[in-house]
């Protein structure tokens, strides 16, 4: 199994390139950010809940997001691989995370970290804003998002990049481009595997 997390601020082009990742390596696509937007729009309790942080910019707490991200990926424990987008968001998330992979025998591979400069992530975000329908994609909200970015989940690079499993890709370039940088991290990662296994 193949467990990747695409890192990075929002309107870096993480939901793209999993999306185009996910296809090329036959994964699953799970994105916490629309696994909470369809429960909005379901209209169930829980959704009401996660539709009050979300329209403020605010993560969501980690026992909901954690409990809401096991009860789905558990779902996919056989198929070739996951590619998380937008989780994880925080240092609980990310050790909690790293015990769940752990007891399942099924490491978290890679995370790769899209790096974007700020003036780019605001324009992306705010020239989506029209046809993207949600709420949180106002310049106010953008904002706040790309603050709690900073605050809250950049730590994370640390946290990955001590653990060796951090590669950093230019976003700022077309989406073929980026999706061709990451596809190389990626292939890199799965020759010295299979190298290794030999070895082994
Ligand atoms: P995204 O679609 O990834 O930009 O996520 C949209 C919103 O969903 C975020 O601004 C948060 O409010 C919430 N969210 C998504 N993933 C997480 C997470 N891992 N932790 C906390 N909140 C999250």
């Amino acid at each position: 199994m193949l467990n990747i997390v695409l890192f990075g601020p929002p309107g870096s082009g993480k939901g793209t390139q999993s999306s185009r990742i996910a296809q090329k390596y036959k994964l699953v696509h799970l994105s916490t950010g629309e696994l909470f937007r369809e429960e909005c729009r379901k209209g169930t309790v829980v959704g009401k809940v996660l539709g009050r942080y979300m329209e403020q910019g605010a993560l969501v707490p980690d026992n909901i997001v954690l409990k809401q991200l096991y009860k789905t990926a558990i779902r996919f424990i056989h198929s070739p691989g996951i590619i998380f987008d937008g989780f994880p968001r925080t240092l609980v998330q990310a050790q909690v995370f790293d015990k769940i992979l752990e007891k399942k025998k099924n490491p978290l591979n890679l995370v790769i970290c899209m790096v974007v400069e700020e003036k780019e992530l605001i324009r992306r975000m705010i020239g989506r804003s029209e046809d993207s329908g949600r709420k949180d994609d106002n310049r106010e909200t953008i904002e706040k998002r790309v603050e709690v970015y900073h605050k809250q989940t950049k730590p994370l690079i640390h946290y990955y990049h001590n653990q060796g499993k951090l590669f950093r890709v230019s976003g700022m370039a077309p989406v073929e481009t980026v999706t061709g940088r990451i596809a190389k991290v990626v292939d890199t990662f799965i020759q010295h595997r299979c190298l290794w296994k030999k070895v082994v």
